[in-house]
C-alpha cells in the first residue's frame, strides 16, 4: 500500500511549489504560478545568471546585507549588472516575506542575465530578469543533526577556479549536480569535491569543516569554494568561544583521520559528520564541538540583529 503523502501546511505534495505563495518578480509580487522566466532567457538557456540563498529566522533576515554584497559580487565577476541597488533588493526581500507571512523562510533571490538572442553572447541581453521567491526548507531530516550524516567523495572535482570559480555563486549548478548524482547512488544526502590538485574542496552545497587536535579547520577559499556565509560566522563563533581556527589545506586523509567533521550552510545550518567513504569520523557520533557550534549557532540565529 503506498504510503499517504504527508500533509504540509497547503496540503501540497513537499518536492511542489506552493501555487498560492507570491513571488516578487521584476519589482511585482505575482502569484508563483504566473512568475514565468521566458525560453530566451540565458539563464535558462546557459545558465547565465547569479543568486543566493538567504535565511529569515523569527521575521528577520540573518545576514541579508551580507548575502546581496556576495551577488553583486559574483554578478560583477560575470559582467552582470543587477539594476537594483542593495537596498532596493533588501526591501523587496522583506516585502516578500510580509506578503508571504513568513517569519521562518529560506529565500532564493536570482538575476538572470535575461532575455536574449540564441548563442551565447551576454552582451546582447539587455534586462537581467530578477526574481525573489519564498518558501520553507528543510533540507535533512532531524536524526541527521542528532545523529550526524555519512558523505562520500565524489570523482568529480570541484571546478578549477581558472574555469569556473566556485566563488561565484552562478546559476551554472552542474558541477555540484554531477557529484550530487554520485553520492546519491551510493545512498549519500551530501557529497564531498575534492579540488584539481586532490585537496579537500567543498561539499555539493556545503562547507566543510574538521577538528584535529583541538583545533578547527576548514579549507581556504583558494581551495576552490564558495565563501559560505554560515562559514564565516561558524568561523567567527568558534574564534569568540576561544577555539583555535585555521583555514589549511587538506587531503582527504585528514578528514578520515579527523576527530570531529561537520558541514555548514544557509540551508544545512551546522551539521554533523559521522562517516566518509564507508570509514567512521572520530567516536562515530556527533562531536563535542560540533555540538557546541551547533547550539551556539542556534543561538545566534535566534537573537541576531538584521545587518
Ligand atoms: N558551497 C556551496 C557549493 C554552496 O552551494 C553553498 C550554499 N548552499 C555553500 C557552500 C554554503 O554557503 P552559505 O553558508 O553561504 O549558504
Amino acid at each position: 500500500m503506498t504510503q499517504p503523502t504527508p500533509a504540509t501546511a497547503h496540503n501540497q505534495a513537499p518536492n511542489q511549489p506552493t501555487p498560492d505563495r507570491l513571488v516578487w518578480f521584476d519589482g511585482d509580487l505575482v502569484p508563483a504560478d504566473r512568475a514565468k522566466v521566458s525560453v530566451f532567457d540565458h539563464g535558462l538557456l546557459y545558465g547565465d545568471g547569479v543568486f543566493e540563498g538567504i535565511r529569515a529566522y523569527n521575521g528577520k533576515v540573518l545576514k541579508l546585507v551580507t548575502h546581496l554584497q556576495r551577488l553583486f559580487a559574483s554578478a560583477r565577476r560575470i559582467e552582470l549588472t543587477i539594476p537594483y541597488t542593495v537596498d532596493q533588493l533588501a526591501d523587496a526581500t522583506r516585502a516578500t516575506l510580509e506578503a508571504n507571512g513568513l517569519a521562518d523562510a529560506y529565500i532564493r533571490l536570482c538575476v538572470t542575465r535575461g532575455v536574449g538572442k540564441l548563442g551565447i553572447n551576454p552582451f546582447l541581453c539587455d534586462n537581467p530578469t530578477t526574481f525573489i521567491i519564498t518558501d520553507l526548507v528543510r533540507l535533512y531530516p532531524q536524526e541527521m543533526y542528532d545523529h550526524g550524516l555519512k558523505i562520500v567523495t565524489a570523482k568529480t572535482v570541484r571546478n578549477h577556479p581558472n574555469a569556473l570559480d566556485p566563488r561565484i555563486k552562478s546559476m551554472n549548478y552542474l558541477n555540484n549536480i554531477l557529484a550530487k548524482i554520485e553520492g546519491i547512488k551510493a545512498g549519500c544526502i551530501e557529497t564531498l569535491m575534492l579540488n584539481h590538485e586532490g585537496k579537500v574542496a567543498e561539499c555539493t552545497g556545503d562547507n566543510i569543516f574538521i577538528v584535529s587536535d583541538g583545533e578547527l579547520l576548514t579549507p581556504p577559499l583558494h581551495a576552490g569554494v564558495l565563501e559560505g556565509i554560515t562559514r564565516n560566522l561558524v568561523l567567527g563563533l568558534a574564534r569568540d568561544a576561544g577555539v583555535t581556527v585555521r583555514e589549511a589545506d587538506m587531503v582527504l586523509d585528514d578528514v578520515y583521520n579527523a576527530d570531529e567533521c561537520f558541514l555548514t550552510g544557509t540551508a544545512a545550518e551546522v551539521i554533523p559528520v559521522i562517516g566518509i567513504d564507508q570509514k567512521t569520523v572520530g567516536t562515530g557520533k556527533p562531536g563535542p564541538l560540533t555540538q557546541q557550534l551547533l547550539e551556539a549557532f542556534h543561538r545566534l540565529v535566534a537573537d541576531a540583529p538584521e545587518d
